[in-house]
């Protein structure tokens, strides 16, 4: 087992984080320049813990230590790879308060939902562990007597960049199956949230992975990330974050043609037909544009209601918003935390001024009352009267920020539903299940729900179409993320000489 130098200490009672270390090759140390930076509580605008800085020297580091384990670890059988998957998931539930306040603190999920999130990872762990041993190749009829085959085999090392706004979920959900199918991986949390994967690595040593098959780098996206991105024995990418950031990080893939999933921006709609049941709907709508203050990829931001049931339900949504809890996510009974950083909150305020200059305030608008003023806190706020060319429609603001049109017919609908840079996931509210499928089969998005809110899933493939994306992270779509085929052909014959005429052979 992996020795553990000197992990980080966690100080529930006071919230602070001390000694935060990266984790490269099995051990635990500072960044070799020895700078750290600032992470921050974003409920209090207070400090939490000093975090290394890494540059490219300790990219470097963490990528030969991935790419020297890479063979043992591809040999290594499915079975015990599975077994330290297993081992993991047990040591998560084991930790899982930890990790939940971790989280809570740092990214500011409410804690009863930073427990569910957690609570959650052992089934990508389990899932994957599952799959270790039955992925493989088949088998090709090809004339002659031949026996032709596919292997599929690890990338080698491969690169796992996150975002802040589900930081260990999104972590497990890229490593779980990189690490089952026989990949060595270098972590790169985003530099606003870097405790719960740092607390996990803990726990992969404690597992007893082998020194190197597991690293974090803390850092910045433009100096740590694109290091990573960029480092020619990658051989696997998997970024998750903003459009804009996603086209940087293919462009340094391409350079050493590495294989990039890239998991982007959306600008999801939300679609409620006149016979939805709205009480459900209206639910609906607000877990989609509230769920993480609407730091969710796949949030419903623009919401498609029928005209004929559009007032009612405007009606009930604001009903349903004057009683949204937000606070602390410290606080007993908060449904709604606060945005990740100041500069998240700088961000959606300037698009709350920009909605109020293009369309109508509906609701919201403001500072949420009772929160602390130090707090990165927004209202969920919406906007009617908002035309399809306005911003605030067409850019992903990623904040609890809703834009509200009104349809009477289908075409039209499905229309404005796809006119979207983006194309990452749609819900549609309706009880005529033959209308819902077949306005589901005209979007041009990688999900959709049907009277359903989103809930991600180890077995369910998750991406985008258009700028929201390319490859599939989850179920079986994405074991093509982490793998490559090999094709293998064997002649049969005692001497191929004898069934072919090597000398009149084409050259
Ligand atoms: P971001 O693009 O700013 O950062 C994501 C990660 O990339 C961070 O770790 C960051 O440090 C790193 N990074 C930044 N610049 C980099 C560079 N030049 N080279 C390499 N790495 C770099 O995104 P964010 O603000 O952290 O996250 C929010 C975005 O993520 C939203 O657009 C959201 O829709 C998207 N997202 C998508 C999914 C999905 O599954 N499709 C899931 C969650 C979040």
């Amino acid at each position: 087992m992996t020795t553990i130098e000197q992990p980080m200490t966690f100080d529930q009672a006071t919230r602070r984080v001390d000694h935060a270390q990266m984790f490269i090759d099995g051990r635990w140390g500072p960044a070799s320049a020895g700078v750290t930076f600032a992470t921050v509580d974003p409920a209090t605008g207070r400090t939490i813990a000093a975090v290394p800085r890494a540059d490219a020297s300790d990219v470097d580091r963490a990528v030969a230590a991935a790419k020297r384990v890479a063979v043992e670890w591809q040999f290594t059988d499915a079975i015990t790879r599975a077994g330290l998957l297993r081992t993991l998931a047990g040591l998560v539930t084991e930790h899982a308060e930890e990790l939940a306040q971790l989280e809570a603190l740092d990214s500011g999920h409410y804690l009863d939902k930073a427990r569910e999130l957690v609570g959650a990872i052992p089934l990508w762990l389990e899932y994957w562990a599952g799959l270790a041993d039955k992925v493989g190749g088949r088998t090709i009829e090809v004339p002659g007597n031949k026996l032709a085959f596919t292997l599929l085999e690890p990338l080698g090392v491969t690169a796992h960049i996150v975002p802040w706004n589900y930081p260990l979920l999104i972590l497990v959900r890229s490593t779980a199956p990189a690490l089952a199918l026989g990949n060595t991986c270098v972590v790169k949390p985003a530099e606003d949230t870097s405790l719960s994967a740092l607390k996990y690595a803990e726990l992969v040593a404690e597992a007893g992975f082998p020194d190197g098959v597991f690293n974090v780098v803390t850092g910045y996206g433009a100096e740590a990330g694109a290091a990573l991105a960029a480092h020619p024995d990658v051989m696997g990418i998997t970024f998750t974050g903003s459009t804009e950031t996603g086209k940087t990080v293919a462009k340094l893939g391409a350079e050493h043609i590495a294989q990039v999933n890239l998991e982007l921006g959306g600008k999801s709609p939300t679609i409620v037909f006149p016979d939805a049941r709205l009480d459900d709907a209206v639910e609906g709508a607000v877990q989609g544009f509230c769920s993480h203050a609407g730091q969710v990829c796949v949030a419903g931001t623009r919401l498609f209601l029928h005209r004929d049931i559009a007032d009612e339900f405007l009606a009930r949504l604001v009903e349903r918003l004057r009683v949204a809890r937000i606070g602390d996510p410290f606080d007993e009974g908060v449904q709604m935390g606060p945005l990740v950083s100041k500069k998240q909150f700088d961000r959606v305020r300037s698009y709350i001024e920009i909605g109020k200059r293009e369309a109508t305030l509906f609701y919201g608008g403001g500072r949420p009352a009772g929160t602390d003023v130090d707090g990165y806190f927004v209202e969920p706020t919406v906007f009617t009267d908002v035309s399809p060319s306005d911003r605030i429609a067409r850019e992903e603001i990623f904040g609890p920020v809703l834009s509200v049109f009104t349809w009477s017919d289908e075409d039209e609908l499905v229309a404005a539903a796809n006119d979207s840079d983006f194309g990452l996931f749609a819900a549609i509210w309706c009880s005529d299940i033959t209308r819902a499928l077949s306005t589901a089969r005209r979007l041009q998005v990688g999900g959709v729900m049907v009277n359903d809110w989103f809930g991600e899933l180890p077995m369910a493939p998750h991406g985008g179409y258009k700028q929201s994306g390319t490859g599939r992270e989850e179920g079986l779509e994405s074991i093509a993320s982490y793998t490559q085929v090999k094709h293998v052909s064997v002649n049969l014959d005692d001497s191929p000489r004898a069934s072919a005429d090597w000398a009149g052979a084409p050259l």
